[in-house]
């Protein structure tokens, strides 16, 4: 019986041991295949995008040749590489909003700022007209916006009624993610003194903590559009101006400037930018400086 025992525990033992020596170098196998499957994927995949990008390459050759084509019949000339002039895109900000929209919450400076302001504010009302700023702002912005389309620029705009709550700093933020080229704030100015009248664009100054670097360029920008705009309307020039508390500017990320179109509280500016003509005038203005920044100027 004993003899029969241990003889029986031994078959169980090497039945065990052999076993588990098979399930083994079976599972070892199997992860080799598994490996080898993974590498044929993978190559699979290498080669279908080495395809994609030689077509994608052979196409661009084609437009290539085309616009080589395009431009030896026009001007009959040698084969130049055609470079694609990138579409510009314009970020309008009509100022401000109706009084029935609560802006009043705050919200920083710029960022990193313990100084606060509100959200927005309503704006300046004409004095002879009884316009509000905010009207008359987003009136010129829609304007601005058909006439910029035609000169083939892309256009977003931060408001498109006088109804919408969008603080200035988003206002800003919306400008860059939508990846505007420059943010250009429409707005009108008000002075006690009602004698006080002329346009002004307003840019960050070298020293702005938030948006120095970015002081260059808007300067360019606020020239470009105020003297086009003086010469186009005749408002009196009162240049551009630096500023470095306006939360819509300091959030920017893109060239900016603020365009003050004229002193509402003056009469003859405030008449002026409420007639229909003069605004043909002003948005002329606007979009030959915004031209002229790009360097798109017609001979
Ligand atoms: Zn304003």
């Amino acid at each position: 019986m004993k003899v029969k025992a241990v003889i029986v525990w031994c078959l169980a033992i090497i039945l065990l041991i052999v076993g588990g020596i098979f399930l083994k170098v079976n599972y070892q196998e199997l992860k080799e295949i598994q490996t080898d499957i993974n590498k044929i994927e993978n190559r699979m995949a290498d080669a279908e995008k080495e395809k994609r990008w030689e077509n994608a390459d052979s196409a661009a050759v084609d437009n290539n040749e085309a616009e080589n084509m395009k431009e030896n019949n026009v001007q009959g000339s040698g084969s130049q590489e055609q470079i694609p002039v990138k579409e510009k895109k314009i970020a309008l900000d009509p100022g401000h909003q109706s009084e029935n929209v609560d802006m009043s919450e705050m919200e920083p400076m710029g960022p990193g700022s313990s100084e606060m302001k509100a959200k927005a504010s309503t704006g300046t009302v004409g004095n002879t007209t009884g316009k509000r700023e905010y009207e008359l702002n987003l009136e010129i912005a829609l304007k601005l916006r058909e006439e910029l389309q035609t000169r083939g620029y892309e256009v977003i705009m931060t408001r498109e009624d006088n109804d919408i709550a969008i603080s200035n700093k988003e206002r800003a933020e919306l400008a860059a993610q939508e990846c505007a080229d420059i943010f250009v704030r429409i707005h009108a100015n008000s002075s006690e003194d009602s004698e006080v009248q002329g346009a002004m664009t307003m840019v960050p100054s070298e020293e702005n903590p938030y948006v120095g670097a970015l002081s260059a360029e808007s300067s360019r920008l606020g020239r470009c559009i105020i003297d086009s705009y003086c010469e186009a309307t005749g408002m009196l020039n009162k240049g551009v101006q630096y500023y470095d508390n306006m939360t819509g500017i300091n959030w920017s990320q893109i060239p900016v400037t603020i365009i003050e179109m004229g002193f509402m509280s003056n009469e003859e500016d405030d008449t002026n930018m409420a007639d229909a003509d003069y605004q043909i005038s002003m948005v002329q203005g606007i979009a030959d400086g915004i031209d002229e920044y790009f360097g798109n100027v017609s001979e």
